[in-house]
């Protein structure tokens, strides 16, 4: 890809802004420097270091992204839903640390400040400045009580203490404690390299979500049901992220620009892939994209609506989809034909009492979150 670059010395207009140093603003600000942009990156807070566990297919990552971003590689993962599920599709952990290094902003100028004014034209920030260039917000979504969630509490264990436990990539089992009319989670289990595992009770969406506090007391009671004992002096993981909010279109990018798969909570490697073409100043947000993204948000809110008792079910018929299907679902982001039919599939073989919730749900129509303790909003 050819990208036109211009000197990037004092007093010029940068060629590119980037609001935000998450994943997707900082691949997006390396991606520029790498095609010869003259780059500048504004967050308050533009070195600090990055902790939380970043996981994706492997298929997903882009070429450029060096082998050593990768911190572990699981071959075949398993799912359980009712039962198990042997995925035929790699699934990595990255190395986060090295992720963030290996996104080298070496050359960008960088500004520490709160964009507080962002139009694609201009970017105002809180000290007052204000820059003219091709302006790209990246800087994540905010939290609201109206956002659905993902949560998840993790501890990081040696792995002869996690020994027993094959890398999950999520497993509905019910022998965490928690009430079948509470809102579920499920465990995720991942080697972060040859000697330590990250076990993670995780609320997939809830709105709201299930608190930090009762996903431990899940955890524990989980591991302790497998034999899994902990010393209490583990490290731990604490995930809380919106799953809604973000806005497909040319001048966002990652998490607020409708990378984040609201039904799953992935967004990094979706983000690392599109970096080039939004550098290139591509549309990235065709039609059928933006179709994709409105069946994605469907899906959360078929998730959002079913009974907590049948998530397991709903998880088997899932895994149960033909590879291709499963892989369109969660990674095609512009592939709508794949989107569609992995959603057809799937509803045409649920039981009758899940189409009569799963199908109001995606089509919009209110349905009460019935089933679900503490929670008697309308899925919308
Ligand atoms: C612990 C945890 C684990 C996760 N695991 C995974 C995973 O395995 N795989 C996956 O795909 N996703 C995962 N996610 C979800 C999601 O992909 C991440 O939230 C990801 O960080 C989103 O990247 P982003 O760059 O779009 O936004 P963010 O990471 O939210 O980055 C936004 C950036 O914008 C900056 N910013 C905020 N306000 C301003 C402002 N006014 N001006 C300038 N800058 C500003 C912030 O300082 C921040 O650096 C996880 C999330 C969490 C919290």
């Amino acid at each position: 890809m050819r990208i036109p670059a211009r000197p990037h010395g004092r007093g010029v207009t940068a060629d590119l802004v980037v609001c935000g140093l998450g994943p997707a603003g900082r691949a997006l600000a390396h991606r520029g420097l790498a095609h010869g942009l003259a780059v500048t990156v504004i967050d308050p807070a533009p070195q600090r270091r990055w902790t939380a566990t970043y996981a994706a297919w492997a298929d997903e990552l882009p070429d450029w992204l060096p082998p050593e971003a990768i911190a572990a590689t699981v071959p075949r993962p398993m799912a359980w839903g009712t039962r198990a599920h042997q995925l035929d599709r790699r699934y990595v952990v990255l190395n986060t640390a090295r992720l963030q290094t290996s996104l080298s902003l070496s050359g960008a100028q960088i500004i520490a400040d709160h964009a507080v004014e962002v139009s694609p034209r201009r970017v105002t920030v809180a000290s007052g400045g204000s820059l003219a260039a091709r302006v790209i917000d990246a800087r994540g979504l905010t939290r609201s009580p109206t956002r659905a969630e993902q949560t998840a509490y993790g501890v990081i264990v040696n792995a002869e203490r996690g020994a027993g436990l094959d890398p999950l990539f999520m497993d509905w089992r019910a022998d965490n404690g928690a009430q079948p009319d509470e809102t579920p989670s499920f465990l995720y289990a991942v080697p972060l390299d040859d000697e330590r595992m990250l076990l993670e009770e995780t609320c997939l969406a809830g709105r709201p979500a299930v608190t930090g506090s009762r996903l431990r007391m899940r955890l524990h009671h989980r591991l302790r049901a497998r034999g899994v004992r902990l010393t209490g002096a583990e490290p731990v993981e604490q995930v809380r992220f919106p799953l809604q909010g973000g806005h497909p279109g040319p001048h966002r990018f990652g998490a607020a620009g409708g990378f984040l798969h609201p039904a799953t909570g992935y967004s990094v490697a979706a983000a690392l892939a599109a970096a080039d073409a939004v550098v290139a100043g591509q549309d990235v947000w065709t039609p059928a994209a933006r179709i994709v993204h409105y069946l994605r948000s469907a899906g959360l809110r078929a998730l959002l609506a079913l009974p907590p008792a049948d998530l397991p079910l709903f998880f088997d018929m899932f895994f149960e989809l033909p590879a291709a299907a499963q892989h369109a679902y969660l990674s095609g982001r512009t592939d709508l034909t794949g989107t569609v039919d992995a959603m057809r599939t799937l509803f045409s073989v649920l039981p009758w009492r899940l189409r009569r919730r799963v199908g109001p749900a995606t089509l919009g129509i209110p349905v009460p979150s019935r089933g679900r303790r503490g929670s008697a909003m309308m899925e919308q």
